[in-house]
């Protein structure tokens, strides 16, 4: 730490990977300051399912109560619908002493984090947009912004995190490489509903299509669509439509939404990179989106950037802390962040092709609703629960669809479902 620095650490955005981290610092005793160049209660583009492992660390955080008593509805109760008449009714298996998705408004939930790390000591500033990074030599050593209508300052620490999303400033400043890029697969639309009757989660898959449905606060649904690119240029002429259509795909889901109101606009949105960067250097590192983005679809970007938020602080805390040398704890911590993420890195991409349910899935999937357990632990892995490599394996195969028939059959139809299932074309949404 430098003794002539104000602050050890300035983080770069402060919606769920900026506030989170701040928090998780400041309650260390690092000196932490968080910029945001929006002020909050602030809306953004996303339609917020938090995965029970999302939850898990909110919870373990001490800030579950307050999403909790804001009357956001828990959804354990999950039914994944893939077309003529196979659906996958069940619940989503418990992690880390939690059981439920949540939805929270953004609005809520980033507030939430925000207040979270104010209290734990992090100095906050709303309405600063930051416009360079400071420099000597190759090392990051603060930056430069203004608060709205303000004039420009500089800020110094020892470490500049950027958790300024995917279009990040921090990365682009810093020349973060990046690596495992992959082309934009899909578009979403999203709006939010009252009075449609929902029971729990519901998703739907559909040639093309991956639908969502899930209870949100003020007693509002959440509906959402995703659709291949390649129909972007098309569908810009009427995205109701669109959006509409693809509900009326998905039995009677179509009819319910339009019995209710839609309460606000439908979002709709192609800006859906899909990369991993480099995330640290010298005095810089990236956490949330700014260091992975992947497509909606999956609806991972939020529980990613918790875990993320969660390792990155663990290993600063390591490095400022003089346990480690930072940048050891760093590169740990680039190991560490990718381990965990590419799995479901590569089922999100799949997924985000939203290809047709072979034969063979179906197959696969029929066994898997033939049992309770099994289902549960079939949508544990879409919501990443469980691990979606460590799921989707040979033996996972065998085991479901061992008994049904004869050995050889088995054999030759894991290996066949194993190379479907890696191509997995079912949503997780
Ligand atoms: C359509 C859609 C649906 C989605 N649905 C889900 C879902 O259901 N579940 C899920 O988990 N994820 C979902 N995601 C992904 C999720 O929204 C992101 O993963 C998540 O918001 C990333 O959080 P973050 O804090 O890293 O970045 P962001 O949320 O992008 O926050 C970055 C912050 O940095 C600030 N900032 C940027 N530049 C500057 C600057 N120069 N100066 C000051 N401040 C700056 C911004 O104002 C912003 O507040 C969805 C995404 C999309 C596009």
């Amino acid at each position: 730490m430098r003794a002539a620095d104000r602050h050890d650490v300035i983080v770069v955005g402060a919606r769920i990977a900026g506030a989170a981290t701040a928090m998780l610092l400041a309650r260390q005793g690092v000196r932490v300051l968080v910029v945001d160049r929006v002020s909050f209660p602030s809306d953004t583009i996303s339609s917020h399912q938090l995965q029970v492992p999302g939850v898990a660390r909110l919870r373990q955080w001490g800030l579950l109560g307050r999403l909790t008593a804001a009357g956001t509805p828990p959804v354990r109760q999950v039914r994944l619908d893939v077309g003529d008449g196979l659906v996958l009714d069940g619940q989503f298996p418990a992690y880390g002493g939690a059981d439920t998705l949540l939805s929270p408004r953004r609005t809520l939930l980033d507030s939430v984090l925000v207040d979270a790390a104010r209290e734990a000591g992090a100095e906050v500033r709303e309405n600063f947009r930051v416009t360079q990074l400071t420099t000597a030599g190759d090392r990051v050593t603060g930056l430069r912004g203004s608060a709205r209508g303000g004039p420009a300052v500089t800020e110094t620490a020892s470490l500049v995190i950027g958790a300024d999303g995917k279009r990040s400033l921090v990365a682009g400043a810093a020349r973060a490489r990046r690596y495992r890029e992959r082309p934009v697969r899909s578009f979403a639309s999203y709006s939010y509903w009252a009075g449609v009757p929902v029971s729990g989660g519901e998703l739907y898959q559909r040639p093309g299509r991956a639908v969502a449905v899930f209870p949100t606060n003020d007693d509002l649904t959440m509906v959402y669509v995703a659709a291949r690119m390649t129909e972007f240029a098309l569908a810009r002429a009427d995205l109701e439509g669109h959006y509409l259509r693809a509900l009326d795909l998905c039995g009677d889901l179509g009819e319910r939404v339009r019995s209710g109101s839609r309460a606000e606009r439908i979002r709709t949105t192609p800006d859906q990179p899909n990369a991993f960067r480099w995330p640290y250097g010298p005095g810089w590192a990236l956490v949330g989106d700014a260091g992975v983005v992947m497509d909606s679809v999956s609806a991972q970007g939020m529980t990613s950037a918790l875990r993320d938020a969660d390792y990155l602080s663990a290993a600063v805390i390591a490095g400022l802390g003089g346990r480690r040398p930072l940048d050891a704890a760093l590169r740990d911590h680039h190991s560490r962040r990718d381990r965990a993420i590419r799995g479901m890195y590569d089922f999100t991409l799949r997924l985000a092709a939203l290809g047709p349910v072979t034969s063979r899935e179906r197959r696969f999937l029929a066994a898997v609703t033939a049992d309770q357990h099994e289902t549960d632990r079939f949508l544990g892995a879409f919501a990443g629960i469980v691990p979606p490599e460590q799921y989707f394996t040979l033996g996972a195969a065998v085991r479901i669809l061992g008994p049904r028939i004869s050995r050889d059959r088995t054999a030759a139809l894991a290996r066949s479902s194993e190379r479907a299932l890696a191509r997995a074309k079912v949503s997780a949404r």
